[in-house]
């Protein structure tokens, strides 16, 4: 199996937390789509012969496309696979750009699952951290993708924005229950390098909150969501049963994808290469079909790593003799990491220090 990720690096504003690559050059977008068709006829002949079962278009706004474009450009990637084999084909959607007859014209080319970028459904929150949907654009987003008839719904939510309360984010989880949807990702807010919000914390003119108080509201997400019949398939993955995200399970499973345009990932199982994060190299480079991606062979050891961070990240885990036993059980004894048959699963307690404890097993 494999799968193919079209990074759509356009915005119409750039929202305060951000450190994605994304710009508002929106005029570019034209040139752009025909750049990342000649970086796949570049690697069709090579990539057509995987067993490619998924196309995950994000970015960035790719709801910010015309639907020619998005046509034009998933035409040429499916005329030339064996397109009966594609399971999902997800679009990354912002709720202002949403209206019935998008998710028509998005149907009829065959997306099947669209991410909408909701993280919030309190307006003074949406606005400090300059998204430029309301809450109830969101619910009515997400509404009229129901009525339009898909179904394969992700919602996107963040916690632990500045000044955020716990009752605010109890509201955002009873919200998000409600819109009855198959899959929701939670991240909290992680203040990146150069954002806005960043320079503001430097600058003492906002506060984050406390760690204490995060943890509470991951746990918070965990339990009720649990509770509502979600499976807590990754850290910040939830899904009803038989509704994961297949693209992404894809990166948490070792399976080999190729990444399409401006500062893209990919990886074949062997190595992992990336292209140039900039609009105007790439767009050049893969229209005259000269890129020059940078690349990483993956050596056994790296692989290891790798194998037990994104396993622990899931809740299938790691198998036990990947890592030092002696050191894991330490962990098991203080319910951070369990056992669950011959795999080390980490706990909801585990989570919250994830990243520490697979740096003390690897
Ligand atoms: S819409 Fe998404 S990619 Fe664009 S600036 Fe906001 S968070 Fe970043």
């Amino acid at each position: 199996m494999a799968g193919i990720y079209i990074h759509i690096p356009f915005c119409k504003s750039r929202c305060k937390y951000c450190d994605f690559f994304s710009t508002t050059q929106l005029e570019k977008r034209e040139s752009y789509i025909h750049a990342v068709i000649q970086e796949w006829q570049a690697y069709q002949s090579q990539w057509r012969k995987q067993d490619i079962r998924t196309i995950y278009i994000g970015g960035g706004t790719p709801s910010l496309l015309s639907i020619e474009s998005l046509q034009h450009l998933l035409h040429s990637i499916l005329s030339s696979i064996h397109s009966s084999r594609i399971q999902e084909i997800t679009l990354e959607a912002n709720p202002g750009d949403i209206t019935a007859e998008k998710i028509q014209a998005w149907r009829s080319i065959g997306i099947n699952r669209l991410s909408i970028g909701i993280q919030s459904f309190n307006d003074r929150l949406l606005q400090l951290v300059g998204r430029r949907h309301t809450a109830q654009e969101a619910i009515q987003a997400v509404k009229t993708v129901q009525a339009a008839g898909i179904t394969n719904i992700s919602i996107d939510l963040m916690y632990a924005l500045p000044t955020q309360t716990m009752a605010e984010w109890q509201n955002d989880v009873v919200q998000a229950l409600k819109l009855n949807v198959p899959h929701i990702s939670s991240y909290g807010l992680i203040y990146e390098e150069g954002t806005l919000l960043t320079h503001w914390l430097e600058q003492g003119k906002l506060h984050a909150i406390d760690e204490e108080k995060e943890m509470l509201m991951y746990d918070h997400l965990v339990e009720q969501l649990t509770q509502h019949g979600y499976e807590h398939y990754e850290v910040s993955n939830f899904a009803l049963p038989g509704l994961y995200s297949k693209h992404n399970s894809s990166y948490w499973n070792d399976t080999p994808y190729l990444g399409l345009g401006a500062g893209a990932h990919s990886y074949d199982g062997e190595k992992r290469w990336w292209n140039v994060a900039d609009i105007d190299h790439y767009i050049t480079q893969a229209t005259n079909h000269q890129l020059t991606p940078e690349e990483e062979i993956i050596t056994p050891e790296a692989r290891h790593t790798e194998q037990v961070m994104l396993g622990l990240r899931t809740s299938r885990g790691i198998k036990c003799t990947a890592v030092d036993m002696e050191k894991a059980s330490a962990y098991i004894s203080k319910g951070l990491l369990q056992l669950q048959d011959d795999n080390l699963v980490a706990t909801t307690k585990g989570y919250h220090i994830l990243n520490r404890i697979i740096e003390d097993l690897v």
